[in-house]
């Protein structure tokens, strides 16, 4: 008999990527997505798999104690925690949701798998608790913990919360602290989904400040395929950081995309810094390589040439996102456009 998973935020980005991974990867595995469908989940991610007889969802809220004791109830053995709210920018205009979901709700689903005597708990954490770096260096597991957004304050509560269950009640925890991920299903409000749908459509890039900030970006598989190991393998109570070594300023990453488009830098439109933007982030990635030997396997421009391939064949998945709800918070975004 395979493993039986609860996958939290799995209509996400990456969760609904895991799931994909997870029923492909193990003929025998059972796989529960537990989501509250907010604007970032999209149940159409799953669509190839939404029938087998191996996945079941369920619409709910990890905060929700009791939905989430009847899940367990059922037989887990794994919980994989994606579920978040998961955008800074959203984050410097609604703290609020960030601590209820990334906060109180990673705290509801520990005490879950203590209740019911999970066998392990994978929380998927960020670079970003991590703060910024200044030119040179990299993130380590054994750094000081120094957010800056609300939202990696949030992520970083929740990363302490996953430590203490460790420490005090013996829970077997690991974390990961993965890069920035790019890849098919990224909603369309970050980097570098916004940039591809924006110049498919002839539409300004927005870009913050000089553009110069840089990110260390991994495509979501080999995230996906990272995680796993750390489930397979990784040791009790261990924070694993997992990223491709692919440092790019936001403006490189823009004119690639154009480039590959065969479209004018015209396109470009500088905007009005982030509050407190972190100038870079870069993940020495060398423990889980070491221990636990996993390795990237897309070159950068091998999954962003697959990636802008995808938008361009899924037009009718991000017109549909960017004409929704999502419509009235881009013009408050960028109403200067
Ligand atoms: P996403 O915003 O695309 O997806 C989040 C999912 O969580 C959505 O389906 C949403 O409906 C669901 N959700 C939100 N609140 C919920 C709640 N209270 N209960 C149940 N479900 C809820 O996010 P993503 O980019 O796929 O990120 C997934 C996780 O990975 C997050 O925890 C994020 O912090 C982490 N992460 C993301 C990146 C990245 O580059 N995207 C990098 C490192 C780590």
């Amino acid at each position: 008999m395979g493993k039986r998973y609860l996958v939290t935020g799995g209509a996400g980005f990456i969760g609904s990527n895991f799931i994909i991974y997870l029923l492909t990867k193990y003929e025998n595995c059972i796989v529960i997505n537990l989501d509250k469908l907010t604007y970032a989940g999209c149940l159409e991610n799953l669509a190839a798999i939404k029938d087998s007889p191996r996945y079941q969802f369920y619409k709910g809220d990890i905060a929700d104690k009791e939905l989430v004791g009847k899940i367990l109830a059922g037989g887990i053995d794994v919980i994989v925690n994606f579920a978040a709210e998961s955008h800074v920018d959203r984050s410097i205009h609604d703290p609020g949701i960030f601590v209820k979901t990334n906060v109180l709700g990673t705290q509801v689903l520990l005490d879950g798998a203590l209740k019911f005597g999970i066998k392990k708990f994978v929380q998927i954490s960020t670079d970003e608790v991590y703060g910024s770096l200044g030119a040179s260096g990299y993130f380590r597991e054994d750094m000081p913990l120094c957010p800056n957004s609300p939202y990696s304050a949030s992520k970083a509560a929740a990363d302490l919360l996953v430590h203490a269950y460790r420490h005090t009640f013996g829970l077997n925890v690991n974390i990961t602290r993965c890069s920035n991920n790019y890849g098919p299903y990224q909603f369309p409000e970050k980097l570098i989904p916004l940039m591809i749908t924006n110049a498919l459509e002839d539409l300004p890039l927005p870009v913050y400040g000089d553009g110069l900030n840089v990110r260390d970006w991994l495509h979501v598989k080999d995230h996906c395929a990272a995680i796993d190991c750390v489930i397979e393998n990784g040791r009790p109570g261990e924070v694993y950081n997992i990223g491709g070594n692919n440092e790019k300023t936001n403006l490189e990453i823009v004119k690639t995309i154009l480039r590959i488009l065969g479209k004018n830098e015209n396109l470009i439109k500088f905007v009005k810094d982030r509050p407190g933007h972190d100038r870079r982030y870069a993940i020495d990635a060398g423990k889980i390589m070491k221990e636990l030997g996993w390795m990237p396997e897309y070159s950068f421009e091998q999954g962003i040439q697959s990636t802008i391939e995808w938008y361009i064949k899924n037009e009718a998945w991000w017109k549909r996102i960017k004409s929704g709800e999502y419509k009235e918070y881009y013009q408050k975004m960028y109403n200067d456009l």
